[in-house]
């Protein structure tokens, strides 16, 4: 028997539309198997996943997305599997949070100065009293007309030397890994090919994430073509590392990035998954 996994998804304890429970319940409809819940800096809806998984038969997978800042450019460690109740990663992430809620209030201060007004409390509204992410200032200004669609709003306000735009210092590469594996955790990679690295840049990143203690690349991403899952592939053999699958699922409104419709990961590569214990029996049934 195969199962199905999806290994990266946001509810509304971050950036996502659909609350960990309503997450869950559509994940299970969709004929996903095994799932990990990876909301931006915070663990906030696993145990509410927890509750829905268990009801559902699906196995949930506790997962973290960690803002990282590396080389001058933010990337994102996908951690799994980790004790959610571990005080030092908890301590992390609760920094990383504060972090947040100050950049919140200087993107709204520079906004306002755009001649833009009310977008740090639109955005704070779009939270619903969880974390404030970039994508809830693209949902107020595309409601508020100042932008026609998601994609362009971060072109026009949220990117770098755009009005919006306030640069940032997140997590240590090495130490986000170690928090992830001090709790017990994985570490991955995500969507290594959205950060627009030569080749040799991404490369230079893996190396210091293998060296660091990391696990894995998201090969097979909902944000990856099928060009771009071989060749991080590839890099996963180079580096003997692990591969990864995950939609990057935000919510409903985003069709082209479905729960349990990714393509599997190609031939010559080590799932993750491999030496699950609880998975491994019957994945390789
Ligand atoms: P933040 O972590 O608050 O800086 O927000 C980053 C999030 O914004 C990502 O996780 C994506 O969900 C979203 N995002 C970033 N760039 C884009 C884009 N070009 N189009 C749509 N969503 C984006
Ligand atoms: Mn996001
Ligand atoms: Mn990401
Ligand atoms: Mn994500």
């Amino acid at each position: 028997m195969n199962l199905c996994y999806d290994l990266h998804t946001h509810s509304t304890a971050s950036d996502g539309t659909l609350s960990p429970g309503a997450l869950v319940t559509r994940a299970a409809a969709a004929g996903v198997d095994v799932l990990a819940l990876t909301d931006h800096d915070t663990t906030e809806g696993l145990a509410e996943a927890a509750v829905t998984a268990a009801g559902a038969g699906l196995h949930l997978v506790a997962g973290v997305e960690i803002s990282v800042t590396w080389g001058g450019q933010v990337v994102h460690i996908v951690g799994l599997g980790f004790e959610p109740e571990d005080a030092n990663l908890q301590r992390g992430l609760a920094g990383l949070r504060r972090f947040r809620a100050w950049r919140a209030e200087e993107i709204g201060r520079r906004l306002e100065k755009h001649g833009i007004s009310g977008a740090y409390e639109g955005a704070r509204g779009y939270s619903n009293g969880h974390l404030i992410s970039r994508t809830h200032f693209a949902r107020f200004l595309v409601e508020r007309g100042y932008s026609p669609d998601m994609r362009k709003v971060f072109k026009q306000y949220l990117t770098r030397g755009q009005p919006g735009h306030v640069a940032g210092e997140w997590a240590d590469l090495g130490q986000a890994v170690a928090w992830i594996r001090d709790a017990g955790g994985e570490a991955v990679i995500a969507h290594p090919a959205r950060y627009g690295m030569t080749r040799t840049r991404l490369r230079r990143l893996i190396g210091e994430f293998r060296e660091a203690g990391g696990k894995a690349l998201e090969v097979v991403s909902g944000s990856h073509s099928k060009d771009e899952a071989f060749t991080m592939a590839k890099h996963t053999r180079d580096f003997s590392l692990r591969a990864s699958l995950g939609s990057d699922y935000h919510g409903p409104e985003t069709p082209w990035a479905e729960l349990g419709r990714l393509s599997p990961l190609p031939a010559n590569t080590v799932p993750i998954w491999h030496a699950w214990p609880a998975f491994a029996a019957a994945a390789s049934a």
